[in-house]
């Protein structure tokens, strides 16, 4: 079966499209965390964030922002408090449409929208991850 956003970048399914530039497509989210919740998708095939190339990051960080705006000045039906900026990569962390898509998520209330979830029970030595990571 083919990519669903390629389809939609193609115009061969529907799709609530806001905005988009030369690679860029912007879209509403069917299934949103909350009131205004767009994707940024690419409209060249790329599976996930790590896959993306220069030309990509190079024209959604101005329609992300663009769009941001937009955003904060619009009453759904109250303006924004905050954003959430999200792309999850790969099955396990929730990825399920397997072509890069960033989400925007706005965010009103503290306890609606996305929410951010802490491990405070998690107990690790962080120079020790540090000096594996670097
Ligand atoms: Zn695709």
């Amino acid at each position: 079966m083919e990519c669903l956003f390629c389809k939609i970048v193609k115009k061969e399914t529907p799709a609530y499209i806001i905005a988009e530039n030369e690679v860029i497509l912007a879209i509403l989210d069917a299934y949103p965390a909350s009131d205004g919740h767009v994707l940024l998708i690419t409209k060249k095939h790329f599976p996930n964030i790590a896959e993306i190339d220069e030309q990509s990051w190079k024209y959604l960080l101005p329609l992300m922002k663009k769009i941001i705006n937009k955003l904060k000045n619009t009453n759904l039906p109250t303006l924004p408090q905050g954003f959430n900026i999200i792309s999850n990569m790969n099955e396990i962390a929730s990825q399920s449409i397997f072509h890069f898509h960033l989400h925007i998520v706005p965010k009103y209330e503290k306890n609606k929208g996305f929410i951010w979830t802490t491990k405070p029970e998690l107990k690790y030595d962080l120079n020790q991850v540090a000096e594996k990571l670097k």
